[in-house]
């Protein structure tokens, strides 16, 4: 606690849920008992740190929590001062009969993205382009470590959404279209939580991490709006129930077995073929929530809501209450209006249209994970992690992470990577713009463009890398005796809708974006980057590129994106998701009956082995092996004969994919991804065969 802080007096009570020696369920039962309802109705309110106008408000509604939504950070951005506001809200709860401590949680959906000077990490479709669980551990790590030592005991993060469509703005918040591709990235909830049975979240390094949103917020319908917006942002899932459970529901089964704390329902609407509910709002299906998330999932920590999620529930506010605490939502972020939900949560309450028993849940979910944070112990901000945050260690993490989300789509003449000894020509909008690599939810909720977090740009990483490194914005002067042209292009930064396509977005590169490819490689060698939160389309142009690279959202560190161009660490990345030839392909996924993409899921060329010789013979070969590597469980022989496959598909294909070669292989890594080795191979071998 900062020095003009008074000491902490929780003990003084000396009551049974304030001793640490005791059971957790018992410091619960203990507190729960002893709790009013408008205490309990304080617990289940969570208010935005703008609202408090009133700081009374905290003591006075006896509220449970309060959050930064996305860029609603104290002046001055820095640790100390996120520490002090956040214990000066925490010494409000002196004022209330049990002190039970506020929980305050942030987005920190790509590392501290709101604290100035943080580690930003590659958004998430960038990590699932790394397709290294050990890797997202480490992000999640780092990310729980700075947030922590800013006060910060939760983290709205991270986002399980398998994005179906990237029309959807949301799109880069995704590991991918996979399933099994999310949940393999699901080992970042042990990064930013400690151990799955909760018994590291006291520590000063961890978070409590909220799965979101539940469930299938990547799956809904593109232009499903009558009133002629687009609405693929929290519109409507349409599917069959075995989609929901294979697509959509499969990342929270994951997330419920590595001890989620918490989970948010999604803006959307849900609709299952056949269940005769038609589209309801996910905040107010009880059967989704209460049934299959806590009933049938046996999840056991709380439900957050989405901000102000309930307004979109049918009927008066009193009805938005009921419908979605019956549904199980057990906490309600209602940034402005907390007054209004407390008591009309209480009113309710005694009208006996919410039961004691669902308050009592909720709350009994509430207080579990305060004890488990230890945050009656320690309720105040314990900042001595704060030296590490954006330090080189952290750095480092965020750089590798940027090198392994880089896909090398195509590499014609082996111009990638680059030679020291190469005069190197560096145009477009996004190689010298940390806004732009550092994407939405960066310091603020859309982001922007700019000079705006501390960082390394791409181009200062080429720099850095000691090249021979000339730069125009424009390409205003490309010839001139380079050897080969760096062109990073791509999209400026933007958060939930307004990045929908249809919503001033589509996936085309600008006409500044075009011009400076058209006029780098018309003149010299040239590798085109697109730092993007999803693929945009390349169509023809594909033609005139000779390396093509999908950088995604890198973040603060450019150093790794140059990493891997000069070739100072392998290009390894894959595709997280399928990447289109043209906007009437979509949506397109894997396992897809007509699936004819411009390259398909999977994909990703890699400078880190000889790739093998040989041919069909070799692959029947290496299924074998990976049948038998599956037999016994050898996951990590498996992969390695999977990877060898693909290596034999790609020397044999690149360039020239075509429908009879896309299907088979981003089939490869789905089964690769579940487990099933030999049948990825012969998938590949069938790919190989087709080429
Ligand atoms: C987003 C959530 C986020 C919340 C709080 C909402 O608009 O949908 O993902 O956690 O805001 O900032």
């Amino acid at each position: 606690a900062p020095a003009e802080t008074p000491r902490i007096v929780i003990d003084a009570h000396g009551l049974p849920y304030l001793n640490a020696g005791l059971p957790v369920k018992k410091r619960v039962a203990d507190l729960l008992g002893r709790m009013s309802l408008a205490e309990k109705a304080g617990q289940m309110t969570q208010a935005e740190r703008g609202a408090m106008t009133r700081p009374d408000d905290i003591a006075g509604y006896a509220l449970g929590s309060l959050l930064s939504g996305g860029g609603s950070t104290p002046t001055p951005n820095t640790p100390e001062a996120w520490a002090k506001m956040i214990d000066a809200f925490q010494l409000r709860t002196q004022a209330t009969r049990f002190q039970v401590p506020l929980l305050y949680g942030v987005d920190a959906v790509h590392g501290h993205n709101n604290l100035s000077g943080a580690t930003v990490m590659p958004h998430n479709i960038g990590i699932g382009a790394t397709r290294d669980p050990r890797l997202a551990h480490r992000t999640g790590a780092v990310t729980a470590a700075e947030v922590r030592a800013t006060g910060v005991p939760w983290d709205f993060a991270p986002c399980l959404c398998v994005s179906r469509d990237e029309r959807w703005g949301r799109s880069y918040e995704s590991f991918g279209e996979d399933p099994a591709l999310v949940e393999s990235m699901e080992t970042v909830i042990q990064g930013l939580q400690g151990r799955a049975d909760g018994r590291d979240l006291s520590r000063n390094d961890k978070v409590l991490a909220t799965a979101k949103h539940f469930v299938g917020d990547g799956g809904t319908a593109y232009g499903s709006s009558t009133t002629g917006t687009y609405t693929i942002d929290q519109g409507v899932t349409k599917v069959t129930r075995r989609q929901l459970e294979d697509i959509h529901l499969a990342p929270y089964r994951e997330a419920v077995d590595r001890g989620i704390g918490t989970v948010m329902p999604s803006y959307s609407s849900l609709d299952i073929t056949g269940d005769g509910k038609g589209a309801v709002k996910m905040h107010a299906r009880a059967d989704m929530i209460n049934g299959v998330l806590k009933g049938r999932m046996g999840f056991s920590g709380f439900v957050i809501s989405d901000w102000n999620a309930i307004d979109q529930l049918p009927g008066d506010y009193a009805a938005h209450v009921r419908a979605s605490v019956n549904a199980g939502v057990d906490m309600m972020m209602v940034p402005y209006g907390y007054k209004e939900f407390s008591t009309t949560l209480a009113d309710e309450v005694k009208a006996g249209r919410i039961s004691e028993r669902r308050i009592d849940d909720a709350v009994s979910r509430i207080l579990t994970e305060k004890f488990r944070l230890g945050l009656f112990e320690h309720p105040y901000a314990d900042t001595s992690g704060a030296a590490a945050i954006g330090s080189p260690a952290h750095r480092e993490v965020a750089r590798r992470a940027a090198a392994e989300s880089q896909v090398l789509l195509k590499n014609a003449g082996g111009v990638l990577p680059l030679k020291k000894s190469e005069k190197v020509y560096v145009a477009g909008s996004n190689a010298d713009d940390i806004g732009n690599q550092t994407g939405g939810w960066t310091l603020t909720w859309q982001g922007a463009s700019g000079n705006t977090v501390p960082g390394t740009t791409i181009l200062q990483g080429l720099r850095k890398a000691g090249g021979d490194v000339t730069y125009s914005k424009d390409a205003s002067a490309p010839t001139g005796g380079y050897d080969v042209g760096v062109v990073v292009v791509g999209e400026t930064p933007y958060a939930e809708g307004v990045g929908d396509v249809g919503n001033g977005h589509d996936l085309k590169l600008s006409a500044a974006d075009q011009s400076a490819v058209d006029k780098v490689c018309a003149a010299m060698r040239c590798a085109v980057l697109i730092v993007s939160g999803r693929p945009q389309l390349i169509g023809d142009r594909l033609d005139e590129i000779d390396a093509l690279v999908a950088s995604w959202l890198p973040g603060t560190e450019g150093e790794g994106v140059a990493d891997v161009l000069y070739g100072r660490r392998p290009f390894t990345g894959q595709l997280p998701v399928t990447w289109p030839k043209s906007e009437s392909q979509l949506p397109i996924n894997v396992g897809d009956p007509a699936y004819d993409p411009q390259f398909p899921y999977g994909w990703g060329l890699t400078t880190l082995t000889e790739v093998p010789k040989g041919g069909t013979a070799t692959l029947r070969d290496l299924a074998v092996r990976a049948a038998a590597a599956e037999r016994h469980g050898d996951a990590r022989t498996g992969r390695t004969l999977v990877t060898e496959a693909r290596l034999l598909v790609q020397q044999r294909t690149a360039g020239h994919l075509t429908e009879a070669v896309a299907g088979p292989f981003a089939d490869a890594d789905h089964l690769l991804l579940t487990g099933r080795y030999g049948k990825a191979v012969e998938k590949l071998a069938e790919a190989y065969r087709a080429a």
